[in-house]
């Protein structure tokens, strides 16, 4: 059988070709050779894509297409003798750019391109990481990057950590271990029968109401503190909650702070929730999800004093740590409380469920096979620096602050609130005879279709706000000017 290789990176004429074994064998399947050609377009391929999309201002973000369409793009594509080069083209023409500096969505890391290399490495090593015979470096490399994670927290050395599959299952695991610590039975080998219950603002992001669920503590587990004029937990009605939940005959584990919340980026107050933690007895757990990242910021560490304070915290590196997903710290103040989540026999995988076991990291997470996460976020390290995450951060948060006063001093625009993070909601307000919602909601979705810039939509106190999460450190002022202007055009047009 033939392939066609492609003889220059920018023209896919394929006009030189090459006889190679049958694609059909097993023998092809793991052909260096082969290997060596396809990856060097695709890396190409890839550097073509960012340069473009970095340089060219009139590249698309997005090339919207309807759901329905897009399934029979690819099913044609399937029934068709595409070449996988012309595959891999496609997935990029039909795929969101996070590279584009008008990127402005939902929050997904723009990845630092070494980060990507690492993922090319690790996905064909493929080690399992749980077991520590099929992941030696990736563990003790683990290892590292979770220490000085712990460290920047300002934990001491009785802390340590994993990395685990997403902010979703770290916060579950950390509700897991916290139900394992202050649950008044043994609730692992018996179950629960007392109600259990944890408090969190309700600007919480919707994952811990499911980590609450699956724990089984059902809608009144689940109790959801209000928030105050900056959308952070209202410390002022803390005491009335959870007393009104004692009452009710409910056993409270834990108390979750929000470092920042997902729809506005306000930061809690850790300080304040570390003293009701200490009063109560109460697991404290502090979901930075995405803004715990500025543990690596001099200028923005403020936003989470005391989080020193919390039993157990939850970093993104795929949300502000530039890595790709999914790669998510989890940390403990007390290592014990980690190696007590998930205490069981699981004797034929480690010699003794009593040896903590740093570098068996199975043992820990939820996860028995795990990706080779940490050598995406060392591979950042290693190449830029420990500061690179700082000027990453600093860099956004401040982009966001600018757009909030380019924002506040247009008339035509409406700004919900100051933000803390890189979060900035706002909306169209000269709207005449219509739906200040819906008439924003109608901006957005033309602009998506445009192409032009990539931005979301949120709820905030029933009012529809257009929301950017500015997630490209690339991004410049005139871009977020550009985008003002964009949907002051679109306006125009559609009222
Ligand atoms: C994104 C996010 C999560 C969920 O994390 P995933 O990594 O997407 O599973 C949880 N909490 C907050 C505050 C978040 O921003």
């Amino acid at each position: 059988m033939l392939i066609h290789l492609v003889d220059s990176h920018h023209n896919f004429s394929y006009s030189m070709q090459k006889t190679i074994p049958d694609l059909g064998t097993l023998e092809s399947v793991y052909d260096p050779s082969n290997f060596r050609n396809i990856g060097h377009e695709i890396i190409d391929l890839l550097a073509d894509h960012i340069e473009k999309v970095q340089t060219d201002s009139e590249e698309p973000v997005l090339i919207y297409r309807e759901p329905k369409d897009e399934l029979l793009f690819w099913k044609q594509d399937f029934s068709s003798d595409s070449e996988i080069l012309d595959v891999f083209d496609n997935i990029l023409k039909h795929s969101i750019s996070m590279h584009h500096p008008k990127y402005m969505g939902h929050q997904v890391a723009v990845p630092a391109l070494i980060s990507g290399l690492a993922g090319l490495l690790s996905d064909v090593l493929n080690n399992g990481t749980g077991v520590y015979e099929v992941g030696m470096a990736s563990n003790a490399i683990e290892r590292i990057v979770t220490d000085l994670v712990a460290k920047r927290i300002g934990y001491n050395s009785e802390a340590s950590g994993f990395l685990t599959s997403g902010g979703t299952l770290a916060n579950l695991t950390a509700l897991l271990a916290a139900r394992k610590a202050k649950a008044p039975t043994a609730v692992w080998e018996e179950g629960h029968q007392e109600k259990l219950a944890v408090l969190v603002s309700e600007e919480a992001h919707y994952c811990i109401d499911r980590a609450a669920r699956i724990l089984g503590f059902g809608n009144d587990g689940i109790i959801k503190v209000p928030v105050d004029s900056e959308f952070k937990i209202n410390i002022e009605v803390l005491e009335e909650y959870y007393t009104t939940a004692k009452e009710k005959g409910f056993h409270v584990i834990a108390l979750i702070g929000c470092s920042c919340s997902t729809a506005t980026g306000s930061y809690d107050n850790l300080n304040h929730l570390a003293n009701f933690a200490e009063k109560y007895d109460l697991w404290f757990h502090v979901d930075g999800a995405h803004g715990g990242g500025v543990i690596f910021s001099k200028r923005n560490k403020h936003l989470v004093n005391g989080i020193e304070r919390a039993d157990s915290v939850v970093i993104d590196f795929h949300k502000m740590l530039m890595t790709p997903a999914l790669n998510t710290g989890l940390i403990f103040k007390k290592t014990e409380d980690a190696y007590q989540t998930f205490a069981q026999k699981a004797h034929y995988l480690w010699d003794s469920q009593d040896t903590r076991e740093w570098y068996n990291s199975g043992k820990r997470t939820f996860e028995c096979t795990k990706f080779m996460m940490s050598i995406k976020v060392y591979a950042i390290l290693k190449t830029h620096g420990e500061e690179i995450f700082e000027k990453h951060i600093d860099t956004l948060y401040n982009l966001a602050s600018i757009f909030s006063k380019v924002i506040d001093d247009n008339p035509n625009f409406e700004l919900a609130l100051r933000p803390e993070a890189n979060i900035v909601n706002f909306r169209y307000t000269k709207v005449k005879n219509k739906n200040v919602n819906s008439f924003n909601a109608d901006i957005r979705k033309n602009l998506i279709i445009s192409g032009k810039f990539y931005i979301v939509q949120t709820t905030i106190k029933k009012e529809l706000y257009l929301r950017t999460a500015i997630m490209n450190p690339l991004t410049k002022e005139e871009d977020l000017i550009s985008l003002l202007n964009e949907i002051e055009t679109i306006a125009e047009t559609i009222k």
